[in-house]
C-alpha cells in the first residue's frame, strides 16, 4: 500500500514541476514514506532522518533548501512528536492527507512547520492525481490499485485500526477507470490492495454494496489485462462469491495470502482475530475445492503474550496441515495504544527468537518442496522486466514465484509457456516451452 501511495504522492506533485530522482543528495523535497506496523520499522524511520538531515546541511551549505517530509503511519501515530524528536523535520502529513501535499510543501518551502494528521472529511482518492501514461510505463508492467483502506476488525496487536482509520471502500467505476487507464499505457497484471481487501464493499454502478468477487468479476472484462492478484485477506470475509471467482475466472491468479497468525485457538481469541483454527482450515478447503491448485501464504506471530509452548506447536502443526507455499512471520512487538500492549504476560525475547527461528525453519520447508514441485512443469509466466544476465527476462508465475527465462525483450508484457527446469533458493529456471530448442539456461549466481 506505502508503494500504490508513493505513486500517487509523485503524480499529485508532478503539476507542480517535482520530478523523481534515484539520487537523495540531490532532491529539493524528501519523503519518508513510514511504516508503524512494528517498533523495528517505526524506529528506522528516525535513523533515515538522520542520514537525511546531512544531505539537507550538504545542501544548505550550497544554498538550497531541503524539505523533508514524513508521511504514513509513523506520520498518523506520531504526529507533531516527529518535528519535537527531530527538528530538521519540515512537514509531517499522516496517510489520508495526501492530496494536500502540493499546498503543505510550498507551505514548508518558505519555513513553516506543518504537521496535518487529521482524517479529512473529502475523499483523498477524488483529489489525488492520477499518473501519466509515461510514468505508468516506468513502473512496469504490473501494477498495485488500492481498493480498500482502513480496518474494523481491531485485533489486539494491531495499530491498523488508529493509523489507517475506519474501513473505506472505493467505488467500483473509480476502480475500474483506473485499471482501464493503467491496461492502456501497458500494464498486464493489478493486484488489488487492501488492509483487509475481502471486505470490499464498494457502491456498485447500481448504487448497491459490490463484493470483492463482483468486482474481480468486474475487472477481468477489462481489455489488455491478463492477470488479477489481490491482497491482504482476512479468513472471516472469504465469502462464497469470493471462493466461486476463484473456481471461474481465468484471470484470477490461483494464489491467495491469507495470514491466521496463530495455529492455537486460545491465541486466536486473546488476538480477537474472530475465527477458530477449525474455520481457517474450512476456508482453505472450499478455496482448494473450488480450484485445487491454489497456492496459500501467510502471516504468522510467534510471542504473542501468553503464548505457551504447547501453543507454539499448534501453529507448527497448522503450517504442516495448509502445506504453505511460502509465509511471513515475526515476533510480536508492542504497539502503543494496543490492548495487546496493556497484557501483562509477555514472552521472554530469547525465547521468541528461538520461536521465530524453528517457525521459518519449518515454512523455508514447504516452501521449497512446493518450489521443487514445479521442475519440470510447464507454466505460464507473464514476463516483467529485463533479467541479470544478458537476453534473460525475469517473469512471475501463478503462484508468484521469479521465473528467470532467456528470450527476447519483445515478449515482455506477455503470458508464455515456460517449462521450468530447474529450482533456485529466490527463483526458478525455465525455458520458453514453444522454443524448446532454446539454449541451455545460464544459472550462474544462483
Ligand atoms: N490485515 C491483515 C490481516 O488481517 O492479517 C494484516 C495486516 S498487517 C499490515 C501485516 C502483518 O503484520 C500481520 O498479518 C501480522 O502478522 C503483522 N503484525 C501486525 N501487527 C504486529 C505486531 N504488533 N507485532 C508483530 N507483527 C505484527
Ligand atoms: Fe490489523 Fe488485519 Fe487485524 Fe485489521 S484484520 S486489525 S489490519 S491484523
Amino acid at each position: 500500500m506505502n508503494v500504490y501511495d508513493s505513486h500517487r504522492m509523485a503524480d499529485t506533485l508532478a503539476p507542480a514541476g517535482f520530478v523523481e530522482t534515484a539520487r537523495p543528495e540531490d532532491a529539493d523535497l524528501v519523503i519518508l514514506n513510514t511504516c508503524h506496523i512494528r517498533e523495528k520499522a517505526a524506529e528506522k524511520v528516525y535513523s533515515e532522518i538522520g542520514r537525511i538531515r546531512e544531505m539537507k546541511e550538504a545542501a544548505a551549505r550550497d544554498g538550497r533548501h531541503m524539505v523533508i517530509a514524513v508521511a504514513g503511519c509513523v506520520a498518523q501515530a506520531e504526529g507533531k512528536e516527529i518535528i519535537r524528536r527531530a527538528g530538521t523535520v519540515d512537514l509531517v502529513v499522516g496517510s489520508q492527507n495526501y492530496h494536500r501535499l502540493p499546498d503543505m510543501i510550498a507551505r514548508a518551502e518558505s519555513g513553516e512547520k506543518i504537521v496535518d494528521t487529521e482524517f479529512p472529511v473529502e475523499d483523498k482518492f477524488d483529489v489525488l492525481a492520477a499518473p501519466k501514461h509515461d510514468a505508468i510505463a516506468k513502473r512496469g508492467i504490473s501494477a498495485f490499485v488500492t481498493v480498500q483502506e482502513g480496518c474494523d476488525k481491531f485485533c489486539t496487536f494491531c495499530v491498523v485500526p488508529y493509523t489507517r482509520g475506519a474501513e473505506v471502500s472505493r467505488p467500483v467505476e473509480k476502480i475500474v477507470a483506473e485499471v482501464e487507464r493503467l491496461t492502456e499505457a501497458g500494464v498486464r497484471e493489478v493486484t488489488l490492495i487492501g488492509q483487509n481487501v475481502n471486505a470490499y464493499h464498494g457502491l456498485g454502478p447500481d448504487g448497491r454494496p459490490s463484493t470483492l468477487g463482483k468486482l474481480l468479476r468486474r475487472l477481468a472484462e477489462v481489455r489488455g489485462l491478463l492477470r488479477l492478484r489481490y491482497t491482504t485477506s482476512h479468513p472471516r470475509d472469504m465469502n462464497a462469491d469470493l471462493v466461486a471467482a476463484h473456481a471461474e475466472l481465468a484471470k484470477l491468479m490461483p494464489y491467495v495470502h491469507l495470514p491466521v497468525q496463530t495455529g492455537s485457538d486460545r491465541i486466536l481469541a486473546a488476538m480477537n482475530r474472530k475465527h477458530t483454527r477449525r474455520d481457517y482450515l474450512d476456508v482453505v478447503a472450499r478455496l482448494r475445492a473450488g480450484r485445487a491448485d491454489l497456492a496459500f501464504t501467510s502471516d504468522f506471530i510467534v510471542g504473542f503474550p501468553g503464548e505457551t509452548e504447547a501453543d507454539f506447536r499448534q501453529t507448527l502443526t497448522l503450517v504442516e496441515e495448509v502445506g504453505y507455499a511460502g509465509a511471513f512471520s515475526f515476533m510480536y512487538s508492542a504497539r502503543p495504544g494496543t490492548p495487546a500492549a496493556e497484557m501483562t504476560d509477555p514472552v521472554p525475547e530469547g525465547e521468541k527468537s528461538d520461536r521465530l527461528q524453528r517457525l521459518q525453519a519449518v515454512i523455508t520447508r514447504y516452501q521449497r518442496s512446493f518450489n521443487a514441485g514445479c521442475a519440470g512443469r510447464t507454466i505460464d509466466v507473464l514476463l516483467e522486466k529485463p533479467g541479470r544476465l544478458a537476453g534473460q527476462i525475469v517473469g512471475r508465475s501463478p503462484y508468484l514465484q521469479a521465473v528467470q527465462v532467456m528470450a527476447p525483450a519483445r515478449l515482455i508484457g506477455s503470458v508464455r509457456r515456460v517449462t521450468v527446469t530447474e529450482v533456485g533458493s529466490n527463483s526458478l529456471f525455465g525455458v520458453l516451452a514453444d522454443e524448446t530448442s532454446t539454449p541451455a539456461l545460464v544459472t550462474a549466481g544462483a
